[in-house]
């Protein structure tokens, strides 16, 4: 079974992680967003919140599951018997940061990192632009799935 996780914040979830997701539906039987938990990162979004905005945005859709975890991600891959980690890539900067990391996932536990690019309707997308509008009052509805407007 070809099994994938899909770290992230996901605070909140937009409508780039949405299209990464539904892109690489095919390619697994199954995949797992895996919201990563940090001690020491302020979210604006709690994690139950986080959860519930993504579990709602896929409840017609088997494939896909919730969860939470602690630690490297290529740990929690081994815990959850998942080959793969998804990653999406909007620009050169996102490419430079995830090569490093899946070398290094690969290195440590052969894990392979598959990326999907972004679409060209989405690239702008990122949670922290989100989090700026809402935060200042701006509407952000063009930008999120319908579970957090
Ligand atoms: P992280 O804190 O790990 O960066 P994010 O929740 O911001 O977590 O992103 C999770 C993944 O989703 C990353 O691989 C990121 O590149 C990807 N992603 C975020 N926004 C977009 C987008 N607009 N298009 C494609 N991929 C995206």
């Amino acid at each position: 079974m070809k099994k994938a996780v899909f770290p992230g914040s996901f605070d909140p979830i937009t409508l780039g992680h949405v299209d990464i997701i539904k892109r690489a539906l095919p390619l697994f039987d199954a995949i797992v967003i895996a919201i990563g938990v940090n001690a020491d990162k302020k979210y604006m979004f709690s994690l139950e919140q986080r959860t519930q905005f993504i579990k709602d945005c896929f409840a017609d859709e088997p494939k896909i599951t919730v969860n939470k975890y602690t630690g490297l991600t290529v740990d929690y891959c081994k815990i959850i018997d998942a080959d793969f980690i998804l990653r999406g890539l909007r620009n050169p900067a996102d490419f430079e940061f995830e090569k490093a990391i899946a070398q290094t996932n690969r290195k440590l536990s052969g894990i392979e990192t598959v990326f999907l690019l972004t679409s060209a309707d989405t690239s702008f997308i990122s949670s922290s632009i989100v989090r700026d509008i809402m935060r200042n009052g701006g509407d952000a509805s063009e930008l999120v799935p319908k579970s957090v407007k």
